[in-house]
């Protein structure tokens, strides 16, 4: 049984007048992220993600996981560690010079902080020689601390320096295959942003210092966005700013029927040819037994980053909400104040409710806590459970001493409270 007060949430301010005081904070979900015990700043862009925080974290890794998985995905882990050498054969290390994190070892031997790994991918790949043609798609992904030095680390989670980010590449034959892969690919993409629930966009983008053929972006509007998207109302189509330059629809040329919004960028899948495979020697056998270049398709989703997304997106400037498929809870049980008079004749009612909608609703499970911090009193803590998020808050009151008893359920998205029973509390659930 989940109880809140063995959780380690240390929930620090009450919104606004701390706001007012503290100018670290850039924006409303990093804000409310540290005052509600989500996760703590260990120094700038580098955060601690806390047991609540990782919850949830968790919950964005499994619907990614399931969804890579599901279309063939192999999970691997490539070292953080990466030999410079390999992004100097690739003509990155200048491209992305700035934003690299650097460091020598004892032998004086030049590495960086994998900030993705297009290059190690393909290094693999062509230390294992000649592979036959019949071994491929190959589609490996991996979820990972990412490191990059960027130049405004802000937002929080939003633009860390250090980062969760799931990254995959596949290699193909030839390009007619690899498109095939790429498309594929976006589809498991637009499932695992459907699943987590909160309205995206989807923009032909930037293949920027990435490179490539064809490259797609994946974006959750809000107003601290550091993109500008571009949105034809003519032909529906939809691009990065970065591409278009004019303000004008890059496809049918409509620039009155527009509109441009900023938004987060929350994932970027880029076709690249072979920009990496050829450099680094990435090479199969065709079907005469001779070495060919393969073809390569990368693909990012940044885990932490939707993390702070989501809660940019959907809270207020006082309350955390998230979307209930990565809720760190959904449900929370408030059990009666130590010594009330609810309490002695209550007994562990909440426990047993706790028991029963776990069992009547196996896909709670997990999903719910009890809020036993008895030494508060009911109102203290539900506040904190509304600030948390947790949107159903199911407090044991006087009615709960009848029998059957009721309950008090708050449902804090629609904005009701009502008092039911315990079958009701599971049809409405
Ligand atoms: P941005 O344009 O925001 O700087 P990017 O285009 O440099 O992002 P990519 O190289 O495409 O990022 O990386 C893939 C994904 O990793 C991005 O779509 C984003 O979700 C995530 N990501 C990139 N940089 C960061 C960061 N500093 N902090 C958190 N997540 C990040
Ligand atoms: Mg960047
Ligand atoms: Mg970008
Ligand atoms: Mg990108």
């Amino acid at each position: 049984m989940e109880r809140l007060s063995k959780v380690f949430q240390p929930i620090t301010a009450i919104g606004k007048n701390h706001q007012r005081t503290h100018k670290d904070f850039t924006s409303k979900s990093h804000r409310l992220m540290i005052e509600l015990g989500i996760i703590q700043q260990a120094l700038p862009g580098c955060f601690h993600i806390l047991p609540m925080g990782l919850r949830a974290l968790n919950k964005i890794v499994n619907i990614v996981d399931e969804e890579m998985q599901r279309i063939g995905g192999q999970k691997t882990c490539f070292p953080t560690l990466v030999k410079s050498n390999l992004w100097e054969r690739s003509g990155r290390a200048v491209e992305m010079g700035p934003e690299l994190i650097t460091l020598n070892d004892r032998h004086d031997q030049k590495y960086i902080l994998g900030p993705t790994h297009e290059e190690t991918a393909a290094n693999l790949i062509s230390t294992l020689g000649t592979t036959s043609y019949k071994k491929f798609p190959l589609l490996l992904y991996q979820i990972t601390s990412k490191f990059r030095d960027e130049l405004k680390p802000r937002f929080g989670l939003i633009r860390g320096r250090e980062f969760l980010m799931k990254d995959m590449y596949s290699f193909d034959v030839d390009q007619e295959n690899a498109l095939k892969t790429y498309n594929t690919i976006c589809q498991s993409y637009d499932r695992v942003f459907q699943r987590i629930g909160v309205d995206f966009v989807k923009v032909l983008g930037d293949s920027g210092a990435m490179g490539g053929n064809l490259s797609h972006e994946y974006h959750y509007p809000a107003a601290i966005g550091d993109d500008k998207i571009l949105l034809c109302h003519q032909c529906n189509h939809a691009t990065n700013t970065e591409l278009t330059g004019k303000h004008k629809c890059s496809k049918c040329g409509e620039s009155e029927n527009i509109s441009i919004e900023s938004a987060i960028e929350v994932g970027h899948t880029f076709l690249l040819g072979d920009k990496y495979s050829k450099p680094l020697k990435s090479v199969y056998l065709n079907e005469n037994g001779k070495p060919e270049d393969l073809q390569m398709g990368s693909y990012g989703i940044g885990v932490s980053r939707i993390l702070g997304a989501v809660l940019e997106c959907l809270s207020s400037e006082e309350e955390l909400r998230w979307p209930d498929s990565i809720a760190p809870y959904n449900v929370v049980i408030i059990t009666p104040k130590k010594g009330s008079k609810e309490d002695q004749l209550i007994g562990n009612l909440g426990e047993n409710l706790y028991r029963n909608l776990e069992s009547f609703m196996p896909n709670l499970k997990n999903d719910i806590i009890l809020d036993d911090r008895t030494e508060w009193t009911i109102g203290r803590r539900l506040l904190d459970c509304k600030r948390t998020g947790i949107r159903y808050i199911i407090v044991l009151n006087k009615n709960s001493c009848e029998t059957p008893p009721r309950y008090e359920l708050n449902d804090i998205v629609k904005n009701v409270q009502l008092n039911l029973h315990e079958s009701d509390i599971v049809s409405y659930i």
